[in-house]
């Protein structure tokens, strides 16, 4: 499903983020990404939605080689890959709903359709009743959800998530935590950067551990492994 061989990464400053990473997640995969801060985790995450793009090395997701597609077609990438901010990154003008359908893939389809889509999501994070909200008017745990509304409502095989609960207290975090393992029920693949042990050790998953640019332990059902 995602497949990295060889991965290295030098910024244009001279510094190298990753150096020679090679992993291999299947469809259905929950996945965290540990490791301190500056460890590569953030590169590791953007090089797999093409907000970069790798020095040296190939990545393949699906069946396309991301080396192999032109700028033009990256959008259709980013439709098979749901993302996920910890500061959210909501349009602060738009209500809820404008919010999820502003990010819905529309070809040609009825405003119906459009809606009834976008209801169904926020049905999923329990944002129902907060459809004509603006971001402002909700909490950090609703916004998250309505971040999460958004980078699922094209139905992507994959959710990428750099550290989604890092803005949140620990209770809505949970919340935040029992949507994605919904998601993953489903069968979409998720890949989540964080820094929280105790949600590592208490929901285990898979977990790959960066330090210096290269994975230095991939566990199924691993632990976080860092005291912070
Ligand atoms: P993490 O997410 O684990 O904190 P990052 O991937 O953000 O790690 O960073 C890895 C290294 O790459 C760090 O030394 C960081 O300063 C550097 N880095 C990250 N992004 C850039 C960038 N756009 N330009 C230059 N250096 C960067
Ligand atoms: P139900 O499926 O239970 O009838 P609705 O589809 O009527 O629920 O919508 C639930 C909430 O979302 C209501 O507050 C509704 O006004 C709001 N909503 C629905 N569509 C839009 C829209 N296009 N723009 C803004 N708010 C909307």
């Amino acid at each position: 499903m995602i497949l990295m061989k060889d991965i290295y990464k030098t910024y244009g400053n001279g510094v190298t983020a990753l150096n020679g990473v090679n992993v291999d997640i299947e469809q259905g995969e929950f996945v965290y990404i540990v490791g301190p801060s500056g460890a590569g985790k953030s590169t590791f995450i953007k090089l797999m939605y093409r907000e970069e793009k790798p020095t040296k090395g190939s990545i393949i997701i699906g069946d396309t080689d991301l080396s192999e597609i032109k700028e033009r077609k990256v959008p259709y990438l980013r439709r098979d890959i749901g993302v996920v901010f910890q500061d959210f990154k909501l349009l602060p003008k738009m209500s809820v709903y404008e919010n999820v359908a502003f990010a819905l893939e529309v070809i040609e389809e009825s405003p119906k359709s459009i809606r009834k889509q976008v209801m169904e999501v926020l049905e999923v994070v329990g944002l129902k009743n907060k459809a004509r909200s603006l971001p402002s008017e909700l909490s950090g745990g609703e916004q998250q959800r309505v971040s999460i509304a958004r980078a699922i409502v094209n139905h992507p095989k994959i959710v990428i998530a750099d550290e989604p609960t890092g803005n949140l207290d620990p209770d809505t975090s949970w919340g935040i935590m029992k949507t994605f393992e919904e998601i993953n029920a489903r069968g979409t693949t998720i890949i989540m950067a964080t820094h929280s042990k105790e949600i590592v050790n208490t929901i285990k998953k898979r977990v790959i551990a960066i330090e210096g640019g290269i994975i230095v332990r991939d566990e199924q059902r691993g632990e976080y492994g860092y005291e912070i």
